[in-house]
């Protein structure tokens, strides 16, 4: 590129992304994560969150964390196979598989490290909608990658069918699809993959703590104990802490340990971000109750919207997708929102298909009645204005 153009190619991307309605700023939450928030020096409610169970600033995780930065340091100082695997990772993963009731689990520095991980590890066929790091992870996949239509049993099994030939296949799916809060027909999936001897692997990131009654995730809700191979889960959604996780027989984490190049070729996870995982585990499984509280916002939620006239889907997941289309008009309606006071993030493209732009509404075990209320007042004001 000539010099000219070299001057201004990051700003005729920006213009160009403005234009089509497809500019993204990073907004700051000054102080912690809670169901109420301040951003640009305005408390806002959060309706935009993955920290489902509203763990990221509980007391109990913070000390967590505070006591393993002291017991083992800040630092883990190196990957997993070289000098960074610490007592700490050990105790994680030895709670998670008890968790996931599997042979084993084995960490990862991020749900998208263990999706990258572990499915270029493998060659794949993957659903339409599935998150982006399963799109990379396939990418970076040295086998042959297909996709089959979203949900759509007859587009997997041909998919099947035609690569008979093939020595081993891996069926890739979110349990919880993170842009619609649909659930991906598991049951199905799992009979499929046993007629065609494939193996499954499911991405519970939006599925882990909110699934299942003890919100084990998908496996749990399904009853699929057994049945799917590979499990990932994220810690840093409902767990409010970070990184993830892969859960399944000891011969995969075997096998991964060898083969997955993100586990290989990066930094162990930090002890203090072990340390809230685990007491995040506990308590889950001393108060499950978090995770019927959870379901409970989100069903009264959904009626709410519906009672006042909006399209969205019936479902059972705290993910209410509110689709409008137009970009701009999405990005407009989380501006009139935020100035009702609550924040809701708009979704557009690339993240969700074009055309398809929308709010992505989230709900919170620890959103109150009176919370709940004043969001469903913000919507059906800015209802009246908007599309109503
Ligand atoms: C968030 C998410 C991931 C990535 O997990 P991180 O720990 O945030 O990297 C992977 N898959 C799905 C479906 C997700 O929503």
């Amino acid at each position: 590129m000539g010099q000219a153009m070299k001057d201004t190619f990051f700003q005729d991307e920006i213009d160009d992304l403005k234009k089509r309605g497809l500019y993204r700023e990073l907004r700051t939450v000054e102080g912690e994560q809670d169901s109420s928030v301040v951003i640009n020096g305005k408390r806002v409610l959060m309706f935009s969150s993955n920290n489902y169970l509203g763990l990221a600033n509980h007391p109990v995780l913070k000390k967590a964390s505070m006591d393993a930065a002291s017991r083992y340091g800040t630092g883990s100082g190196g990957s997993r196979l070289i000098s960074g695997n610490m007592e700490v990772h050990r105790t994680l993963e030895k709670e998670l598989a008890l968790f996931k009731r599997t042979e084993g689990a084995l960490l990862f520095s991020s749900g998208y490290h263990a999706n990258v991980g572990t499915i270029s590890a493998f060659a794949g066929e993957g659903d339409e909608l599935n998150h982006a790091s399963i799109v990379d992870g396939c990418r970076l996949s040295k086998g042959e990658v297909r996709v089959y239509k979203h949900a759509d049993m007859n587009s997997l099994e041909e998919i099947l069918r035609r690569s008979s030939m093939s020595k081993k296949r891996l069926i890739v799916t979110d349990s919880v699809f993170s842009m619609d809060g649909d659930i991906a027909p598991l049951p199905d999936i799992v009979d499929l993959a046993e007629k065609y001897s494939a193996l499954v692997m499911v991405d519970d990131a939006h599925g882990t703590g909110v699934l299942g009654k003890k919100g084990k995730g998908a496996v749990e809700h399904f009853g699929l104990e057994g049945r799917v191979d590979i499990q990932m889960g994220t810690l840093g959604k409902a767990l409010g802490s970070f990184g993830a996780y892969i859960a399944g027989s000891e011969e995969l984490i075997h096998y991964l340990v060898n083969k997955a190049r993100s586990l290989l070729y990066t930094t162990a996870l930090p002890p203090s971000v072990c340390g809230s995982a685990l007491a995040a585990l506990k308590i889950l499984g001393e108060r499950p109750e978090l995770v019927s509280q959870l379901r409970n916002n989100a069903a009264y939620f959904r009626e709410g919207m519906r009672g006042l006239g909006y399209l969205i889907p019936e479902g059972e997941t705290p993910i209410l997708p509110l689709i409008l289309g137009d970009p701009s008009m999405t990005m407009d309606m989380t501006r009139s929102l935020f100035d009702e006071g609550i924040y809701v993030q708009g979704i557009r493209s690339p993240t969700v298909p074009d055309g398809t732009s929308r709010l992505r509404i989230t709900l919170m075990a620890t959103h109150t009645v009176e919370q709940l209320d004043f969001g469903l007042r913000a919507f059906e004001k800015i209802g009246k204005e908007w599309i109503l």
